[in-house]
């Protein structure tokens, strides 16, 4: 069974003490809503990771990702944060081509490659978003978008590199917007990355890879867009702010 992960994106947002609260805030509400099937991962500010990260030593199946890292391992580079640093904090995983970052960076699938490589090689999990803009969806060339983003960002990896990865579909149209892709869209385009994923790597591989959805995602969506079949639970930005719907959005992807 392919595991179920829900990842809040914090996004620019939370001073330290905010963040930390929120972190306490989480931890509260787990305790009143447990679960241990559903991966919980929070994707805080570099600046938080250290901090977070003590807090979360104690708590079973709750992990730390980073939203970004540098693609050279160390050196000239102000103000970058380099894999090592970030493993170095006790984040285990690491968010790359994050349409944000794509738009705003100029991030493109050749610099992600690259990304993704040398995080690997810190022993940091990628969560590697994917997704298409409006005018792709519109003109409908959203299926063709999404693959060229697997073929040119990550099918150089080698297939044990590869099934270390997390996937993130997230259309640019939906990402702080309020507009969630339909039950239909999320599916489709789903089942469409695992089909490409097969065709590349074969059946195994794609059938236990975890497939994120995000964009838009809330407490009143979470649970019908978990419940598609090749949907293994969201990343979460804006709804992860708030500790109660956070968490509500988590229990949401415990198969009934
Ligand atoms: C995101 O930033 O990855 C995201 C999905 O944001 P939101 O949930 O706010 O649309």
């Amino acid at each position: 069974m392919r595991k179920k992960i829900v990842i809040g994106n914090w996004k620019m947002n939370k001073t330290l003490s905010e963040g930390l609260q929120l972190v306490d805030e989480i931890i509260e509400e787990l305790v009143k809503q447990p679960n241990n099937s559903v991966l919980k991962i929070v994707a805080p500010p570099f600046i938080h990771l250290a901090a977070v990260a003590e807090k979360l030593k104690s708590i079973n199946g709750f992990e730390l990702a980073a939203q970004n890292c540098h693609h050279n391992a160390s050196g000239a580079y102000t103000g970058e944060i380099s894999p090592a640093m970030i493993s170095s904090t006790g984040a285990n995983y690491v968010i790359i081509g994050h349409s944000e970052r794509r738009l705003y960076c100029g991030e493109s699938n050749n610099l992600l490659a690259q990304k993704v490589t040398i995080a690997l090689a810190n022993n940091l999990t990628p969560v590697f978003c994917i997704g298409e803009s409006l005018e792709e969806r519109n003109s409908n060339q959203h299926l063709e978008a999404v693959t060229k983003q697997l073929k040119e960002g990550l099918f150089n990896l080698s297939p044990s590199d590869f099934s270390k990865l997390i996937l993130a579909y997230e259309p640019v149209w939906a990402i702080g917007t309020g507009v969630t892709a339909t039950v239909h869209q999320a599916q489709g385009m789903h089942n469409h990355i695992r089909f490409e994923v097969n065709k590349k790597y074969g059946k195994e591989i794609s059938s236990t890879i975890s497939i994120l959805y995000g964009g838009s995602c809330n407490v009143k969506n979470a649970k019908e867009l978990f419940a598609c079949i090749d949907v293994d639970g969201g990343l979460i930005g804006g709804a992860s702010l708030i500790a109660s719907d956070f968490v509500t959005i988590i229990n949401s992807a415990i198969a009934e």
